[in-house]
């Protein structure tokens, strides 16, 4: 699976366990954060990977080590003996925390997982995104805050990035390097290929609320626009009033759905738009009215 599909289901595995555990909201977000980052490890085994790309040459290097350490692409990282081995490696750094070698092992696990993570879910970029990497990595090992949480994190993220791969059509040798057998969770037709149209729309949601997203937003400040601007009714529209809404529908269609110009994007917008605008009709008369009857007939 793709970079983003693997961070995302990682963080919302993280959410999960945080509400299962009770924990306090920030912590519950601290646990979804790493554990979206976490959830890229086992992709560390291939160059031009999304978690070896975070950090330039140096992840690509680390890269380069892990692909021939565990035997290539989808082998060692992708098993039960990967999912121990990273858990086993991310306790071991926490633990030694104090030492040099600890010290290291959780600066190189937090950089690379935080900057990976921010890139993943297009939260951030380039040195953006590895700047907020070393400084993640800086509070973890100097405060100590979250670190009891990170190889929980590892565990749940590895253990996600394997789910996940496992829905595709190469699956996983889980008993790695015991048996080379491949597990799939789906059986053959229902399997996907990595970024192609299953996996964007069932496991990779973001794009489609996103547009859902600005969709809305483009809506509210519109209708905010000819509130302010005094207009009620088609009635008080003048021949200018309409030049200005053709421009207005040229000049926000990008806001509304990008630079996506396929049929889905174009359809996601229309649905949102027509949707939103009956909510809006339905409750908005409430509101002029409620404001009517509560000034109306006050003395001044
Ligand atoms: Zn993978």
């Amino acid at each position: 699976m793709l970079g983003h599909s693997h961070a995302l289901s990682g963080g919302v595995a993280g959410l999960a366990a945080g509400i299962f555990m009770h924990l306090p909201i920030p912590q519950t977000a601290a646990l979804a954060g790493f554990t979206a980052g976490m959830a890229l490890l086992p992709d560390l085994d291939k160059c031009g990977s999304s978690p070896a790309r975070s950090l330039g040459f140096v992840s690509e290097a680390v890269a380069w080590v892990f692909g021939r350490i565990s035997g290539g692409h989808r082998h060692a990282t992708h098993s039960f003996l990967g999912i121990v081995i990273f858990t086993a490696l991310a306790w071991a750094s926490c633990h030694f925390r104090a030492d040099w070698g600890g010290q290291a092992g959780l600066a190189l696990l937090m950089t690379l997982s935080v900057s990976a993570a921010l890139e993943a879910l297009h939260l951030a970029r380039g040195h953006v995104a590895d700047l907020a990497g070393v400084a993640v990595a800086a509070a973890a090992i100097w405060y100590g805050y979250g670190l009891r949480f990170i190889p929980i994190a590892v565990l749940l993220g590895c253990a996600t990035h394997i789910t996940g791969d496992m829905l595709t059509d190469s699956g996983c040798m889980l008993g790695y390097p015991w048996s080379r057998q491949r597990f799939h969770l789906l059986p053959e037709p229902l399997a996907f290929t990595t970024g192609t149209l299953p996996e964007l729309l069932i496991i990779d949601p973001i794009p489609f609320t996103e547009k859902i997203l600005r969709t809305v937003l483009v809506y509210a400040l519109i209708a905010l626009l000819f509130r302010l601007s005094g207009k009620r009714g088609l009635a008080n529209l003048s021949t200018f009033d309409f030049v200005v809404i053709f421009l207005l529908s040229n000049v926000v269609q990008n806001a509304v759905i990008g630079n996506d110009t396929s049929l889905t994007g174009g359809v996601v917008g229309a649905v949102t738009l027509v949707v939103v605008n009956a909510v809006v009709n339905r409750w908005w008369p409430a509101v002029p009215s409620r404001r009517i009857s509560s000034t109306a007939g006050r003395p001044r």
